[in-house]
């Protein structure tokens, strides 16, 4: 690296915040010089393949021509505008597909800034719902253990209770309802028994919750764990009967990773509010949208406020959606579901092998998920650094070794990854003694 470089990362240690490190003794991080298709250039020289699409939002691979394009023209008209009384096309369209594309019945958009920002807006728009029909006593939200909703005051609310920051901010976290979490797993034989406990929970509390909020399908960074649609089912089956609102949280799963368009289409089930990020612009920015059935948009805006109240600065950004709407259109034309059957049979051939490997527990996949769940907890500086030199980017953590590579992925770059967990798991210094 030269000195400009060096330079950069050393003030980027001293004074840039990163993600879940600390300020003073920071995992180290790797300056990026470029990154194209499925590689990430690294300043120091080397290439890796992405396995992690960006924290699930990476799509059709990075500096694509296309949505490099999109974000071109939409600059020379405007990058940006308030949309508290103006409107424009890409916001326009975008909603119109997102209310075609997403389960049935969700008809009214509300588009913000981040995954999180989506999850404050969905249990908000339950609440106001309930308060417009004279219920406000239904405010509390139900959810199950080891969920993760996002990083804001009411989504770490509903994450789950033992991992999810709750003793830190305790005396100022919403007092919500946690059933326990899914146990059968994706593809085991069902049993009712998992519901039980649920149904006790809804039958005693209904009359004060406001909404149950799951992810569907994959339960992500609270675990990585794959759970049984007939689960889902139950819980839109009790949504119903006990008249509390579904929040489908797809930020993770939605627009095809798991196989599925959406993760709800597996239990062929349609919440009444869905929220969407992460992939939504390709990878390319922030934006994530809130759906709702006509029913709650039509209560709220009846209701003592007459209107929803939020209202973010940059909601609609035309940037954004401008991207979202190309990104898109290679979507529905690069055929996603051949791609991810594409990277499923290549795990199920060479990742899931990895289960007989002393060192882990249990090998899950799912579409363009798989996961490699260790017995030890990984030393992060020392297997990332690992992986790097094997030529891949893979950021696991606690026990969990996953990849969700992008979608255009070819079997070579997948064979890369894989390869490179299985070298590791032989590498005694990538993971600590419990
Ligand atoms: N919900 C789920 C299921 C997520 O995976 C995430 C992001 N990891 C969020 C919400 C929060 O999204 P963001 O990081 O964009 O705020």
């Amino acid at each position: 690296m030269n000195n400009k470089q060096t330079e950069l990362l050393e003030f980027d240690k001293n004074h840039v915040w990163h993600p879940y490190t600390s300020m003073s003794k920071p995992l180290p991080s790797y300056l990026v010089e470029s990154a194209n298709g499925v590689h990430i250039n690294l300043a120091s020289g080397e290439k890796v393949v992405d396995g992690m699409s960006s924290w699930w939002s990476v799509l059709h691979g990075y500096n694509h021509p296309e949505l490099n394009q999109a974000l071109i023209d939409q600059t020379q008209k405007f990058a940006h505008v308030m949309f508290g009384g103006l409107t424009h096309e890409p916001a326009i369209t975008l909603s119109k597909t997102l209310i075609e594309i997403t389960p049935a019945g969700l008809n009214k958009v509300f588009l913000s800034d981040s995954g999180s920002v989506s999850v404050e807006v969905a249990l908000k728009m339950s609440l106001q719902y309930w308060h417009s029909k004279n219920k406000p006593e239904k405010h509390k939200i139900l959810t199950v253990k080891n969920g993760y909703h996002g990083d804001t005051f009411a989504a770490m609310s509903v994450c789950d209770p033992i991992n999810g920051m709750h003793q830190l901010f305790e005396p100022v976290l919403m007092k919500n309802i946690f059933a326990p979490a899914p146990t059968i797993a994706f593809d085991q034989p069902w049993e009712n028994k998992d519901v039980e406990e649920l149904s006790k929970i809804f039958a005693e509390h209904h009359n004060e919750i406001a909404a149950f909020i799951i992810e569907p399908i994959v339960q992500g960074a609270g675990g990585m764990r794959l759970y049984h649609p007939n689960y889902l089912k139950a819980c839109r089956a009790l949504c119903n009967q006990y008249n509390v609102l579904m929040i489908a949280d797809e930020i993770a799963t939605g627009l095809g990773r798991t196989g599925k368009l959406f993760a709800c289409e597996w239990a062929d089930i349609s919440p009444d509010i869905i929220c969407l990020g992460k992939t939504l612009t390709g990878g390319y920015m922030t934006l994530a949208a809130t759906l709702c059935t006509d029913e709650i948009a039509n209560a709220i805006s009846n209701g003592e406020a007459g209107c929803f109240m939020h209202g973010p600065t940059f909601m609609g950004n035309p940037l954004a959606c401008a991207v979202a709407n190309a990104s898109l259109n290679i979507l529905k034309r690069n055929q996603w579901q051949q791609q991810i059957a594409n990277i499923e049979s290549t795990f199920k051939e060479h990742l899931l092998p990895l289960n007989l490997h002393d060192r882990v527990n249990d090998v899950r996949i799912l579409g363009g998920i798989g996961v490699v769940e260790v017995i030890e907890n990984v030393d992060m500086a020392e297997i990332q650094k690992r992986f790097v030199e094997l030529g891949v980017w893979i950021r696991p953590f606690g026990k969990l070794i996953y990849i969700m590579p992008p979608f255009i992925s070819k079997e070579t770059d997948l064979n890369l990854l894989i390869k490179a967990i299985s070298t590791i798991l032989d590498e005694d210094k990538c993971f600590k003694r419990n």
